[in-house]
């Protein structure tokens, strides 16, 4: 029997003398008055059970992490249909870039990336008609995955990234000239930013991503969110995708489906046992959290919990 709580509490240990290392995005105004030396990692198994350690109730910007649920509810609603607009395959350029949509006539290569998340926004936004009632579908969503109706977005967030959104109005306006948008661009991104800036804990994140860990299906509740091969999926693109141009990094070094946000947040999937969360707000030189790779690197080196 594995003692997580030990392994959890010697990682912390062990990251102490770089927790210093890397730095806290700042491209989003509201995303730079963040204390950057915050770590905090949670660990939730099928049964429920968890354990923590650092800042786990602490709440951050989930940013890209949102783009998991995101992309969930779209194929929810539109199942392959949405790779119509929307591609499956790794990019190999940063988030934001813009270069590759040229080329690639506005079709994203992934719902990942920004541009990806765009579409698939533009998806919903389609679905459920204006931004309040979509991002309230959103955060319903999140809330039902969660199991948990306190949770909800950081205006400050928002309103910061409206205001200096500049390339992720220029990708909108991009894909809007191919054709692969459907709404108007200013309603688009304002739902894009606002998911984007929903808070949550390591604690609640690491509860919220279990139903990816049972085949689509919350063990806990017993509510099936998505299919089997649904699940299998998104958990294929969360692991040649989710860290974006440092996705094989990630495979190479932690070895597990994972999703990392610029506000410093990691989840990671072990199928058929538990879901992490990691937050640590500085950020390696592709935009993910620096200690929050490291301490699921030795997560996944004391256990032997990678899928490989
Ligand atoms: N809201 C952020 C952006 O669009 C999300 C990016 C991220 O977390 N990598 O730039």
């Amino acid at each position: 029997m594995i003692n997580y709580q030990q392994i959890l509490d010697e990682i912390f240990q062990e990251l102490q003398p770089t927790l210093t290392n890397g730095k806290v995005a700042d491209y989003i105004p509201a995303l730079a008055k963040v204390l950057p030396d915050q770590f905090a990692m949670s660990i939730t198994l099928m049964d429920g059970t968890s354990h923590h350690i650092g800042c786990s109730d602490t709440k951050f910007s989930i940013q890209s992490i949102s783009k998991v649920f995101t992309f969930t509810k779209a194929l929810n609603i539109y199942s392959k249909e949405l790779y119509r607009k929307v591609g499956r395959e790794p990019s190999g350029n940063p988030f934001n870039s813009l270069v590759q949509l040229e080329y690639e006539h506005g079709i994203p290569r992934n719902p990942f990336i920004n541009a990806g998340a765009i579409v698939v926004t533009d998806t919903l936004l389609s679905h459920y008609k204006n931004v309040d009632n979509t991002y309230d579908k959103i955060l319903g969503f999140i809330q039902e995955i969660s199991d948990n109706q306190d949770i909800t977005y950081d205006r400050d967030v928002w309103f910061s990234e409206y205001k200096h959104g500049h390339r992720n109005i220029a990708l909108a306006n991009l894909m809007k000239s191919f054709n692969n948008l459907d709404n108007n661009v200013d309603d688009v991104v304002k739902t894009y930013f606002k998911h984007c800036a929903i808070t949550m804990s390591t604690k609640e994140l690491s509860r919220a991503m279990l139903f990816l860990a049972n085949h689509g299906t919350d063990p806990i509740t017993n509510k099936e969110f998505i299919t089997s091969s649904q699940a299998k999926r998104i958990n294929a693109v969360m692991l040649t995708c989710g860290h974006y141009d440092a996705s094989g990094d990630f495979a190479f070094h932690v070895g597990l489906p994972g999703k990392s946000g610029v506000g410093g947040g990691i989840v990671a999937i072990v199928p058929k046992l538990m879901s992490i969360a990691v937050f640590s707000p500085r950020l390696n030189n592709w935009g993910n959290s620096y200690s929050g790779t490291k301490a699921l690197e030795i997560f996944t080196n004391k256990t032997s919990l990678s899928i490989f």
